[in-house]
């Protein structure tokens, strides 16, 4: 099931790199996707915002709507139809999953604004409200399920998510992301309650190395987490076509990557929700490749780490001594 709607380009930022035709290239590449039927989206309430969200969160972006609009900081635009499309994307997100619980299927929320920055506190890094953590809470809180886990490869460190989560021991937190890179947040030994595993990456990693990460750093916590939802934070702006990130991801890659964790955790209910990815086209082609994957997941061998840098291998061996305190 996807969650989309044209509601979702009337965030209108202008020219800002998070712009409508992000999505509008999506859609364009999903226009003879089958096998895969929509729902519309629903406001979310301030109950559910603040299972996540303190009320001056809103407050904020409710003062900026009665002025016209304006901007939470450099980064963040808020137009003024955006407030009422963050909630329809937090609402839809809700919706979505619902849906994926009750016909115990799949789903992918193409929705905009992304949420992966927005924290407890503020709205931030093109995010207002932290659409994927929001969703983890009402699934333990409101559907009842326990085993949730949150695994977040876009480029940028998850930090909203991460902050959000924090105080929710039972809800697992993944995040793979370059670093450094704003925010600047996600070093290994932010560990939250011992749920939150961070894995900064230098610049260049591939479709190889994100690959050898999973299988190495990966794995091992779904085993041991056993999620009844896997929640994925999709943004791609890990791609090597991406003018923001510096890594090297293709959209095969990506479907690769999406492929795995499917395959490994086969009971697994699971929801992809869109966050960054900056070039049209290769954001298109990469969530079309996961759409793919997450129909016939496939398991593959794990590249050889000969073949990697020792800057990353470094990187991952770092985070495997973290992940186990
Ligand atoms: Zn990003």
């Amino acid at each position: 099931m996807l969650m989309q709607s044209p509601v979702f380009l009337e965030h209108d930022t202008g020219q800002h790199v998070e712009n409508a035709g992000r999505l509008a290239a999506v859609f364009h590449q999903l226009r003879d996707l089958q096998g895969w039927s929509s729902l519309e989206p629903r406001l979310a309430v301030a109950s559910e915002l603040e299972l996540c969200h303190s009320a001056s969160v809103s407050a904020v972006l409710e003062e900026l709507t009665a002025l016209g609009g304006g901007s939470v900081d450099a980064d963040t635009v808020v137009s003024p139809r955006s407030l009422d499309v963050a909630r329809l994307a937090v609402g839809g997100g809700l919706r979505l999953l619902e849906e994926v619980v009750s016909s115990r299927g799949q789903g992918f929320a193409l929705v905009r604004p992304p949420g992966h920055h927005a924290t407890p506190t503020r709205s931030m890094g093109f995010c207002l409200y932290s659409n994927i953590a929001i969703a983890a809470v009402y699934a333990r809180a409101v559907l009842g399920l326990k085993r949730v886990l949150v695994l977040d490869w876009d480029v940028h460190h998850g930090n909203g998510t991460q902050d959000c989560l924090e105080s929710h021991p039972e809800i697992g937190f993944v995040s793979f992301h370059q670093w450094p890179l704003y925010p600047g947040s996600g070093w290994y030994d932010e560990r939250g309650q011992g749920n939150l595993f961070n894995l900064p990456l230098p610049a260049g990693c591939g479709d190889a190395e994100y690959l050898f990460a999973l299988h190495h750093l990966v794995k091992p916590v779904l085993a041991r987490w056993d999620p009844e939802l896997l929640l994925v934070s999709c943004g791609y702006d890990a791609h090597e076509a991406d003018p923001l990130g510096s890594m090297g991801i293709s959209s095969e890659g990506f479907g690769a990557m999406a492929g795995l964790l499917a395959a490994w955790c086969p009971s697994a209910l699971r929801v992809g929700f869109l966050e960054g990815g900056y070039h049209p086209q290769a954001l298109g082609r990469s969530v079309e490749a996961t759409l793919r994957a997450w129909e016939r997941p496939q398991l593959l061998e794990c590249p050889r780490a000969e073949r990697l840098s020792s800057a990353f291998l470094k990187r991952v061996y770092e985070a495997e001594e973290f992940w186990k305190r």
